[in-house]
């Protein structure tokens, strides 16, 4: 039996999956109910009164190249929200399997885990270790129950990246019984090479990326998972037909093109070197009390007086976000780079007496 119908709920193997309008291009449609007619304010190329591609094959290999997997390894979905959800649908049994988070992390492993009615088991970052995970208290969490291991490298909110190794040991550690989930949604700002190479030889690692932080589309809402093809093929089973709009599609093609892909790349350069400028101009701020490294467009602050500094900031006209009252984030906001003029405004405010 395949490790993804090992793991897979019992009834997502079961499923017949949804039989859409066949997709032949070369014929005309009429067989779907649509529209004939499109209105003249529809820009697109496709026509908005004709449903999208049942799965967005070209979005999807173009994907594939960026990310540099075979086309059979990638599902993209309406951002790594989508992968997030997929993963918990198709592979926790409610009431009986566990997924495992690292906190303080992104809120939607938990989110996706409660809603499909399964165990969440928290193992804290180590905050005195710079935010790394907690090796051996990993290893004591994994009972029989795990099917998913969610880290997130860099990770948000802290900024750390995990070391590649405790990935592969957690992976081969949990060979043939869990997924482990590595959510590179700020891998485009970090330093470490993804473990998207590692798919091939990890068949239980399954790699997140998105379209919406480095490549400036979180309103396309454009994400992907990576992973061996029969866990794609199992998540293609869960995800809904014509799930990616014809705009977004269109958008994500246009923006992969060369020139603006060189243009992404650029402003990529350019968010590091803000980042690294902001840092070094907030730690001697008066009301800062630490600036964490990161590896993201983000930075943790902790402060003397947080209310303070979100109020500062509030009045200088920016939202910053508040995880102050978390246990592992003590007096700690989130401050995402912004263009050079608005970090500059935002160090104004918060400098000011
Ligand atoms: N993963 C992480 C770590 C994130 O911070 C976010 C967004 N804040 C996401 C995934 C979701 O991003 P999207 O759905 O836009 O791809």
């Amino acid at each position: 039996m395949s490790l993804a119908a090992r793991l897979a709920r019992p009834e997502i193997l079961a499923l017949a999956p949804y039989a859409h309008a066949r997709w032949e291009p070369a014929l005309e449609r009429l067989h779907a109910n649509e529209n004939p007619w499109r209105d003249e304010l529809d820009r697109s190329a496709a026509g908005l009164n004709r449903y999208p591609e049942p799965h967005p094959a070209a979005v999807e290999a173009r994907l594939a190249a960026l990310y540099g997997v075979a086309p059979e390894c990638l599902i993209a979905g309406r951002g790594s929200d989508e992968a997030i959800d997929l993963l918990a649908r198709a592979f926790l049994v409610p009431g009986r399997d566990a997924a495992v988070i690292c906190p303080p992390t992104f809120g939607m492993y938990a989110v996706a885990t409660r809603i499909q009615g399964a165990r969440l088991i928290e193992v804290p970052l180590a905050r005195a270790a710079g935010y790394a995970p907690d090796a051996a208290a990993l290893e004591r969490a994994l009972d029989d129950a795990v099917k998913l291991v969610f880290l997130c490298t860099p990770n948000n909110p802290t900024g750390n990246e995990v070391e590649a190794a405790l990935i592969e040991r957690l992976a081969a550690r949990l060979a043939g019984r869990a997924l482990v989930v590595v959510d590179e949604a700020y891998a485009e700002f970090g330093a470490r090479p993804s473990l998207a190479a590692r798919i091939a030889d990890l068949p239980n690692l399954v790699v997140l990326r998105t379209l919406s932080k480095a490549y400036a589309l979180a309103g396309a809402r454009v994400g992907a998972a990576l992973a061996e093809p029969g866990i794609i093929e199992l998540l293609r089973r869960v995800i809904p037909p014509y799930s990616m709009p014809t705009p977004t599609s269109e958008a994500v093609l246009a923006a992969l093109a060369p020139a603006p892909l060189a243009r992404a790349r650029a402003r990529i350069e350019r968010l590091k070197a803000e980042r690294a400028r902001l840092a070094a101009a907030l730690a001697p701020l008066p009301l800062v009390r630490r600036v964490w490294p990161s590896a993201a467009n983000l930075l943790l602050v902790e402060w003397h007086d947080a209310p303070l500094a979100l109020a500062r900031a509030r009045a200088a006209g920016f939202l910053l976000r508040d995880f102050s009252r978390g246990p592992l984030t003590p007096a700690a906001l989130r401050i995402t780079v912004g263009a050079p003029e608005q970090n500059d405004r935002l160090l104004e405010g918060l400098a000011a007496p």
